[in-house]
């Protein structure tokens, strides 16, 4: 495939896309480098629903194939709250400490046993004429009581991954990178995009 939209303003994960698909995808194009498109609204009860809603809004605002994610931390204890409300789940414009606070503070009454927790990424990938195929990638963990590391962002430093007994904001990004959610539903749609004949760079 010769052009393939990202509809994410995080440069972040536009970095980590241009790494995973090289050579699958000749040239990465961010949603910001079409000005004037409207701000797709994640208004969707599900991950799935708003991954779909962004990437076929770019590809057909576009006329290129798009790609979008949407994911978010799932609580079983919460009944999968903060789901996809995970980036404001302290209320609009909380920061991740604020969400932080406020996911201990809803476990305060929480035994250690019951604080299993997965993180969920869904990406969609929509041609311009609107089909879509949808990926998913989960990674598994227990919310602790107190925040453990630096590194990483959101809810990374109460995320226990027990088989390496560190927190995401503890691990390397090399080993995030390879065992997280989003890194899963990745590898998932390479394997599509080389197996369906997309990853042509002509
Ligand atoms: P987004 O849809 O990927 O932008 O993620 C929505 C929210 O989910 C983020 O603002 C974070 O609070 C949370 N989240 C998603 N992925 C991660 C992760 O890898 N680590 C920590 N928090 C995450």
């Amino acid at each position: 495939m010769k052009k393939l939209v990202v509809a994410t303003r995080n440069p972040g994960k536009i970095r980590e896309l241009e790494l995973l698909l090289q050579g699958t995808v000749g040239t990465i194009l961010p949603i910001s480098s079409f000005p004037g498109l409207a701000e797709v609204e994640e208004d969707g009860a599900t991950f799935l629903d708003n991954a779909i809603k962004k990437a076929r809004f770019a590809a057909l605002a576009t006329g290129l194939p798009a790609l979008a994610d949407d994911s978010g931390l799932v609580v079983e204890v919460l009944d999968g709250r903060p789901g996809v409300h995970s980036a404001r789940f302290a209320g609009p414009g909380a920061d991740d400490g604020a969400n932080n606070r406020k996911l201990l503070e809803e476990l305060a009454a929480v035994p250690a046993s019951r604080r299993t927790a997965a993180f969920h990424c869904v990406l969609a990938f929509c041609t311009p004429e609107g089909n879509c195929r949808t990926f998913d990638g989960t990674l598994s963990g227990l919310i602790l009581e107190d925040p453990q590391g630096e590194g990483g962002f959101g809810y990374d430093p109460l995320f226990l991954i027990p088989q390496y007994g560190e927190t995401l904001a503890q691990l390397s990004l090399e080993i995030k990178n390879r065992i997280s959610h989003r890194a899963r539903a990745l590898f998932q749609l390479k394997r599509y995009l080389a197996e369906s004949g997309e990853n042509s760079l002509q």
